[in-house]
């Protein structure tokens, strides 16, 4: 099961890959926003400001906040047209060089990412669920590497915050994605768009090429709070053994409308047997007392 993070060397280091300051439309300085959750507990942070006409095409440079034990991403949120909604694609590109060119007027969502996987970044499709994108605008991003599947700001925008459900579809035709769970802070006043939701990426060194390597290969979970400790199958793949916090449910999920689920106060561990995924793939989620999640990324099968 190369995908999974947890039989990889090194430790899990916590970070907000998708987030905006006033360098495009967020409320704080990009030194308030750093510190924010440098001092919440984050061991790393991409700034992926809106890089369009409008604010000048930002690439926010955020290595002066390097130290030993916090690092950043370079990183943007791009734009261009469209879904086949008519709205302008949002597509998150960490690990982008600083001087990542503006888009070109007939740059299209696809060939703008594709544009952006060229340079080597981790190419994510933001929050579908929030704009109405469908399944045939998900699979026209051949070079991403992930769906937004939890997005906090546009869960206190319109309660359309999880975007999993275009994701197994997605995933249902064979699509390889993973996913990745994000705040999309804008820092407004009042509106809760921070520390809701993160990635735990696992990697030998809190090093930025590190770190995207390690989402591009998928070397990653994400929460709401709950911690994964540890996802393995046994040596033929007939069952998955899970070990977690404390967490009230917990569920195996696979294509249409098959899981498998186990319920109960203070679960840590389970196993799930694993024929009815077997020639597809399962994912897993847990939820706490509080209703706080935690998603693995899909696993598929050797
Ligand atoms: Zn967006
Ligand atoms: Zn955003």
């Amino acid at each position: 099961m190369h995908q999974l993070p947890y039989d990889k060397p090194g430790r899990f280091y916590r970070g907000n890959i998708h987030m905006h300051c006033d360098a495009s439309d967020g409320q704080v300085s990009l030194d308030d926003a750093v510190k924010m959750y440098q001092q919440n507990g984050y061991d790393f942070i991409a700034m992926t400001d809106h890089f369009i006409p409008q604010f000048d095409w930002p690439i926010t440079d955020t290595r002066s906040y390097r130290t030993s034990d916090f690092t950043t991403l370079i990183g943007a949120e791009l734009h261009a047209p469209t879904l086949e909604n008519g709205e302008h694609w949002h597509i998150v590109a960490v690990g982008l060089p600083l001087d990542f060119a503006p888009a070109t007027e007939n740059e299209t969502g696809p060939s703008l990412a594709q544009r952006a996987a060229d340079t080597g970044a981790f190419i994510g499709i933001a929050h579908p669920a929030w704009y109405g994108a469908s399944l045939n605008d998900v699979l026209s991003i051949e070079c991403a590497h992930a769906v937004e599947i939890f997005n906090q700001g546009c869960a206190a925008d319109s309660d359309r915050g999880e975007s999993w459900y275009i994701t197994d579809l997605a995933l249902t035709t064979g699509r390889r994605l993973t996913a990745f769970g994000t705040d999309d802070a804008h820092f407004r006043t009042a509106h809760p768009d921070v520390f809701g939701a993160w990635t735990m990426v696992k990697s030998e060194e809190l090093d930025p090429d590190a770190l995207q390597d390690a989402l591009k290969a998928g070397h990653y979970y994400s929460t709401q709070g709950p911690l994964i400790h540890d996802i393995s199958l046994n040596s033929d793949q007939s069952a998955v053994q899970i070990r977690t916090s404390p967490v009230r449910s917990m569920l195996a999920i696979g294509p249409r409308s098959r899981y498998l689920a186990k319920h109960g106060a203070g679960l840590t561990t389970h196993e799930f047997p694993l024929e009815k995924f077997s020639d597809n793939y399962f994912r897993i989620t847990v939820i706490d007392d509080s209703g706080k999640r935690a998603w693995s990324n899909p696993i598929w099968f050797d």
